[in-house]
């Protein structure tokens, strides 16, 4: 059985929950209702106001744990173990969900140009990070299981109905940088689809702020510091209708003869990635592009990452590294970032 922590999440950014404004009518009583579950490895904290906000955020984790079934590494039976059980054998039929998140994240891999690859199942099994046992693998398992990491051997259909095809044996599909985002966009949908415009859903510091306040101010979306105890922050990002999402090694890491090895895997090595960067924090519209982009850019660095996100419409991001400073992409120059703890200090 493949008992690996895979669709992990950790809490990597969070919300000034100011649903009430100065400005709002005080006949409008409506009192923001929160819906708590563990899903996809991680907290999910769903805050929205309506009056049927009870049954909606039941909908909404119904759909969560539906897509987590489909994707999970914790369970035989989810599309992505039968995907991989067959690789190098034959195409399996998968469901829309699994089809759209593959083809994503293979898009998201050619833009990342592989930093991002939903195929470093391998190296993730072998590290084996967050599981309590986690050692420094040989060399030679390092490089065995890196030369099985390929998104370009994907072969994904849509033919005859959805399929899907890992073509060599030993490859192993891993959704855990991306799959978070997905259920953060559907959660999105199904608030939609109530007539739900405004609201908060939290998936372990994957945000998606969607709308605005009532009064129609941005959300405020605390960026963790790194280098701090959860849930301090280091600034604070105003968004409205986007997805917020942070990739960090300093959340779920083992450390080995004065070494940290955490769980953002670069492709190209087959270790940690090790640059300067202490995390990275993506803005866009889809949560399933800000969950994969921000592992990427992670891994990428901070050079490339910067030139990759400034290079992007309609995406900003945050980057820090281990020196304490701070670059923010070119979009969010105009006051849209605010840094506010002191320690940490803008790099041109
Ligand atoms: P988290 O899920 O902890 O919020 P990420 O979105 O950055 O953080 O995803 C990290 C997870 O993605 C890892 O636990 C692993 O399952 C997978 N992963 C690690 N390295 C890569 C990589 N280079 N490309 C794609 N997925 C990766
Ligand atoms: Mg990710």
């Amino acid at each position: 059985m493949v008992v690996n922590r895979k669709l992990a999440g950790w809490a990597t950014a969070f919300i000034f929950l100011a649903f009430s404004c100065a400005g709002c009518s005080t006949t409008e009583k409506q009192e923001p209702y929160t819906a708590r579950d563990f899903k996809l490895d991680t907290e999910i904290i769903i805050t929205i106001e309506d009056s049927q906000a009870p049954k909606i955020c039941s909908h909404i984790l119904q759909r969560i744990t539906q897509i987590e079934k489909k994707m999970t590494l914790f369970s035989n039976d989810s599309e992505i173990a039968r995907l991989n059980a067959q690789a190098g054998l034959k195409s399996v039929e998968v469901s829309t969900d699994t089809h759209y998140v593959l083809s994503r994240a293979v898009f998201i891999s050619t833009l990342t140009q592989g930093a991002y690859d939903p195929t470093i199942g391998p190296l993730v099994k072998l590290w084996d990070i967050g599981s309590g046992l986690a050692t420094v693998p040989s060399a030679t398992g390092i490089q065995k299981a890196k030369a099985l990491v390929d998104y370009k051997s994907l072969q994904i259909n849509n033919d005859s109905g959805p399929s899907v095809l890992v073509t060599r044996p030993g490859q192993v599909v891993d959704l855990g940088g991306i799959a978070k985002g997905y259920a953060g966009d559907e959660a999105k949908r199904i608030l939609l689809e109530h007539g739900v415009l405004r609201g908060i859903i939290n998936l372990g510091g994957n945000v998606m702020a969607i709308g605005s306040k009532k009064d129609g101010s941005p959300w405020r979306v605390g960026i963790q510091n790194p280098l701090a105890p959860r849930g301090t922050y280091l600034g604070i990002v105003y968004v409205t209708d986007k997805a917020v999402v942070t990739s960090g090694g300093y959340e779920r890491y083992f450390i080995k003869d004065g070494r940290r090895y955490h769980h953002i895997i670069d492709p190209a090595t087959g270790y940690p990635a090790d640059n300067s960067l202490i995390s990275v924090t993506v803005v866009t519209k889809m949560g399933i592009d800000a969950d994969a982009l921000s592992t990427g850019a992670y891994v990428l660095g901070l050079t490339e990452g910067m030139k990759l996100i400034d290079s992007l419409d309609g995406v900003e991001a945050i980057f820090v590294t281990n020196d304490k400073k701070v670059y923010i992409s070119q979009g969010l120059k105009n006051n849209y970032f605010q840094l506010t703890d002191e320690d940490f200090s803008y790099d041109e």
